[in-house]
């Protein structure tokens, strides 16, 4: 199925994201992580594409076990930077080959380690050249990145929501938040992005935190902020890991607790490969939303 459909047909779409194991693991250690995923009965879960492209065969094997194997849709990721079109063709034909119809389409970071050279001239600068790619080439739902508090490249918040918009002209479906902190922030973003005609589906991404240090690499390699009443949990449970867990959880259950009620099309879990944590959740919504969505009694409707 067309991820497109999914949000056409219900909302709110709830996701998943896990990585493939390591290059030189081999992909059955991540059977236990998609089994125990798999009982949460998510409406898609993503996979990504290792930065600079590395790992990249192992995005199509675990997509596809996904899709084939537990009949989940599954979401490719696909990053271009690094790629040139015959690499790309040949992910694309990949794919294919394993029926997985929705891709991710990503420029991705330029790595930053080692002598990388880059494909003699660079074939794709930006993810909208690979959405165009694949829109020529081959009949997927295409989702796109979007940055509720900007891209940390572009200073200019009108220019990064200029090309985002080109991106969904181009032919993207629906776009994923990068993750965030403040739930304001993406309010903002929303009124700002329907305010010039982008009215595609928005799932928002939500990252548990459950370690200090982690998330401190994560938002200096990305640029999202974290509010002073986050950073306060940090600096009090940093060395109480179950502490620390537990109120990572709680965070991201209020903040997908507002989103849901302020009409949020998805919410797209970054799970970490930590199936653990996404139960915890998504049990801790479902019991609110059995709560919030009950009937008022008789007595209540006046
Ligand atoms: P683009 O949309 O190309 O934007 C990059 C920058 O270029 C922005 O500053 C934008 O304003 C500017 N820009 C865009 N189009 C143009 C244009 N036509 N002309 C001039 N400037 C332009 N990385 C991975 O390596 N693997 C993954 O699996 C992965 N998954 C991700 C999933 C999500 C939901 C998100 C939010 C990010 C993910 N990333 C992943 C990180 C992503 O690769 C980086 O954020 C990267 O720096 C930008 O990718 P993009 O597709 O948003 O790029």
């Amino acid at each position: 199925m067309y991820i497109r459909d999914i949000f056409s047909s219900k909302k709110p779409v709830i996701s998943f994201e896990v990585f493939p194991p390591k290059k030189d693991s081999s992909i059955d250690t991540i059977y236990s992580t998609i089994d125990a995923l798999a009982d949460l009965h998510p409406d898609f879960i993503s996979v990504t594409y290792g930065a600079g492209g590395s790992a990249s065969g192992k995005t199509v094997e675990l997509a596809s076990i996904i899709k084939n194997k537990y009949n989940i849709e599954a979401l490719a990721h696909l990053t271009c930077v690094t790629s040139t079109k015959s690499e790309i063709e040949a992910i694309l034909d990949k794919l294919t080959a394993n029926n997985i119809t929705n891709i991710l389409s990503l420029r991705g970071d330029f790595p930053t380690e080692g002598d990388y050279k880059f494909p003699s001239s660079v074939q794709y600068e930006h993810a909208d050249d690979l959405i165009r790619h694949i829109k020529s080439t081959g009949d997927f739902s295409i989702g796109a990145a979007c940055y509720p508090e900007g891209h940390i490249e572009c200073k200019d918040k009108s220019l990064d929501l200029f090309h985002l918009k080109n991106k969904v002209q181009v032919g993207s479906d629906f776009l994923i938040t990068q993750l965030f902190f403040n739930n304001e922030d993406f309010y903002i973003f929303m009124d700002q992005i329907k305010s010039i005609g982008i009215n595609v589906p928005v799932s928002a991404g939500i990252m548990p935190v459950i370690n200090k240090k982690q998330i401190e690499r994560i938002t200096a390699l990305c640029g999202a902020s974290v509010p002073n009443k986050f950073k306060r949990i940090l600096d009090k449970y940093e060395n109480n890991p179950e502490a620390l867990k537990e109120a990572g959880i709680a965070y991201a259950t209020e903040q997908i607790i507002d989103l849901l009620s302020w009409g949020i099309d998805g919410i797209h879990i970054y799970t970490m490969n930590k199936p653990e944590i996404a139960r915890k959740i998504v049990n801790n919504i479902a019991s609110i939303r059995n709560v919030l969505e009950k009937e008022p009694p008789a007595a209540a409707v006046q």
